[in-house]
């Protein structure tokens, strides 16, 4: 089991791995690609840096530091999150990793569809959680937007609530293996229908009726982590006290999940905080 894990190798998790390293505790980072700072062609706004840098080689760097100094950076998806007795359990792409503390530094949740009808119906038949909301959905016809990992292992969780329920991967190729008898349709979505409550998926190629509609597409970001452990958010953003720990003692946050500015400096100072009071609270316990 190590002291920490960190879900998130962007300018937030890899800052805060370098202090809690530092410390002397063992720090493992989860990764599934790049983040917002991998997106970024010229960064000039950072400090340290006479000409513009760009965003991966940024990236790079803060990695190497991290891995310098001990943390184990691991090329693996965060799915689940399940708490234990004396820490949590994360399961991901690979296999599954313990820690007495996690930091969640996903970087801000990509989910959503920007076609008509989304918007207006998320939170009224849309949801982003099997978890949570499987249960008011109980044998009726469902649809699950995702084409990876994440989407079947939410499938499975869906798989509990209805048998009768359409995968669309809206295009895109499927990267994971989904159960046999799950209908998927793979044209692109081009509305959300519905006044009150979702009604269908219209695609490309004709509609499907629906009473709920599930999203997994890419990967899960701390919101929907957030959502499914009972970790408090607000409009997207995890909420954090002055430590940087969420309402669930151990589970801290840090960077652009966590709203408010969303630039590298403020990632970074965001992760050193949290770092400091992972520090306290792991020497404490
Ligand atoms: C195009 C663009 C230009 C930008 N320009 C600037 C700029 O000029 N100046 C500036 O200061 N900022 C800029 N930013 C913003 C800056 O990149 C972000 O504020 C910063 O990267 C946030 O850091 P983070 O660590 O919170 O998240 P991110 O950098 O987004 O990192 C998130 C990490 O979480 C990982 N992750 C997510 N989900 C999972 C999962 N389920 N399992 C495992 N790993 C997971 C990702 O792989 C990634 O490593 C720009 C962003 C973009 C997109």
């Amino acid at each position: 089991m190590k002291d920490v894990l960190i879900i998130g190798s962007g300018p937030a998790g890899c800052s805060a791995a370098v202090y809690l390293c530092r410390a002397g505790f063992s720090v493992t980072i989860l990764s599934s690609g790049d983040g917002a700072l991998g997106r970024a062609h010229a960064i000039e706004n950072y400090y340290g840096f006479a000409e513009p840098i760009d965003g991966p080689t940024l990236l790079a760097q803060g990695r190497a530091q991290a891995a310098r100094l001990g943390a184990e950076i691991l090329q693996e998806e965060a799915l689940a999150i399940l708490p234990d007795i004396d820490g949590f359990t994360v399961k991901t792409s690979l296999g599954t990793h313990t820690a007495r503390t996690l930091l969640l530094a996903t970087g801000k949740s990509r989910s959503g569809l920007p076609v008509p009808g989304f918007e207006k119906l998320r939170g009224r038949g849309i949801s982003f959680c099997a978890v949570c909301d499987g249960f008011f959905y109980r044998g009726k016809p469902l649809g699950l937007i995702g084409s990876s990992l994440y989407a079947a292992e939410e499938l499975q969780e869906l798989l509990r609530f209805s048998q009768d329920i359409t995968l669309f991967t809206n295009g895109e190729p499927l990267t994971a293996s989904f159960p046999e008898g799950v209908r998927i349709v793979t044209d692109r979505i081009t509305a959300v229908e519905g006044e009150e409550k979702v009604s269908g998926v219209t695609t490309t190629g004709g509609s499907v009726p629906l009473e709920g509609l599930f999203v997994a597409i890419g990967t899960a970001g701390a919101a929907e982590f957030a959502a499914k452990l009972g970790v408090a958010v607000e409009k997207d953003d995890i909420l954090v006290d002055e430590n940087f720990m969420t309402n669930l003692p151990g589970i801290f946050a840090a960077g652009d999940c966590i709203g408010g500015l969303l630039q590298v400096a403020k990632a970074v100072s965001d992760g050193a905080q949290a770092a400091r009071a992972m520090i306290a609270y792991l020497k404490k316990s």
